[in-house]
């Protein structure tokens, strides 16, 4: 048996096109376009293709995204005066600032970024209020790669209620959120982390395996049950030979490999395919969708905003 590849990039083209379409009504409505701005610290350069793609696709939908750029050697305080202004310009509806921050800046600085953001512009549902409301399952703004694995799953008709999801990976921005998620549409949710003993055993259990740990190709054949949906979370860009070998076999993709010297792997090796009922490709998968979700949601952050402004005048 060979699984079902759900179309990520397919149905984020689709959403895409959803907010493309209503940005228009926003616009005559408040005389200006829905405004995203983003904020990167650093030159990685995973980084900087992202937020180009982000800045591109916004474009292309309406949305007026601007880029707020600092260099690697940026202060702390740099990046936040930065967030204090978007938070402060009428015509900004949504914040992201990239992760990661620079090293330099310490592990506690994307905390205390996040906490800085206004939670009416906050695009990737991080800050204390929208996790918050998160949790009670009334959340406004929720973060852009979890709201874009439940999209995949409920546009490809993946039954979520009643299914056991289990979620490989416990981080803020993807394990957490996604696993609440899950839990508000009825799903009955285990996650494992690091630490978690015989996780193998666990995730055979899954009708729905997340994974979202960042390990190339981690996931294999006994993790999944037969026929189980496998959404592939990771993004690593891989350059040692051998684990690209083992991930890309020998045909086309491994040449492709050879002439620039990387390549980016999910956390699922490809021969769960055999035994999967559905999985996410890498790339191709929840990626897409993360960008999508960027969208959506500052037009729903700009909308919400537009609502308070026309109450205020009423
Ligand atoms: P993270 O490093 O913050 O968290 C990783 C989590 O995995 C941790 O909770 C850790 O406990 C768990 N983990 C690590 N090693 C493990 C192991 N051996 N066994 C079990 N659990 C283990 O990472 P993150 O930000 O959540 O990202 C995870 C992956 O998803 C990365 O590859 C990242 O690039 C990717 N990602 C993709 C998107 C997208 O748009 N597709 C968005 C965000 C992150």
């Amino acid at each position: 048996m060979s699984a079902r590849i759900i179309d990520g990039a397919a149905i984020a083209q689709q959403l895409r096109a959803e907010v493309a379409a209503r940005v228009p009504a926003f616009t005559q409505r408040a005389g200006r376009p829905p405004g995203l701005g983003i904020v990167l610290a650093g030159e990685r350069p995973d980084s900087q293709i992202y937020v180009r793609n982000k800045l591109k696709l916004a474009g292309e939908a309406g949305i007026r995204a601007e880029l707020s750029a600092l260099p690697a050697t940026a202060s702390l305080e740099q990046v936040l005066s930065i967030v204090r202004t978007l938070n402060a310009d009428p015509a900004v509806d949504a914040i992201l600032v990239q992760s990661p921050l620079p090293d330099p800046l310490g592990p506690a600085a994307m905390q205390i970024v996040f906490d800085t953001v206004d939670p009416a512009k906050d695009v990737d549902g991080v800050t204390p209020v929208n996790v918050g409301h998160l949790v009670q399952n009334r959340a406004a703004l929720v973060a852009c790669t979890p709201a874009g694995i439940i999209e995949l799953l409920e546009r490809s008709q993946i039954p979520i209620a009643g299914a056991h999801a289990v979620v490989i990976g416990r981080s803020e921005i993807v394990g957490k959120p996604v696993s609440l998620l899950l839990l508000h549409r009825h799903a009955t949710v285990t996650i494992c982390h690091s630490r978690t003993r015989d996780l193998a055993t666990i995730a055979s259990t899954a009708d729905i395996l997340v994974a979202a740990l960042g390990r190339p190709g981690f996931v294999r054949r006994s993790f999944v049950k037969p026929g189980a949906t496998v959404v592939d979370v990771g993004i690593n860009r891989v350059t040692d030979p051998a684990v690209a070998r083992e991930m890309l076999g020998e045909g086309s993709r491994f040449e492709g490999f050879h002439k620039r010297g990387s390549v980016v792997v999910g956390d699922v090796h490809p021969e769960v395919s055999d035994v999967a009922g559905a999985i996410t490709p890498v790339p191709g998968g929840v990626g897409p969708m993360t960008i999508a979700l960027v969208l959506a949601n500052t037009l729903k952050a700009a909308e919400s905003r537009q609502s308070s402004v026309d109450s205020r005048q009423s």
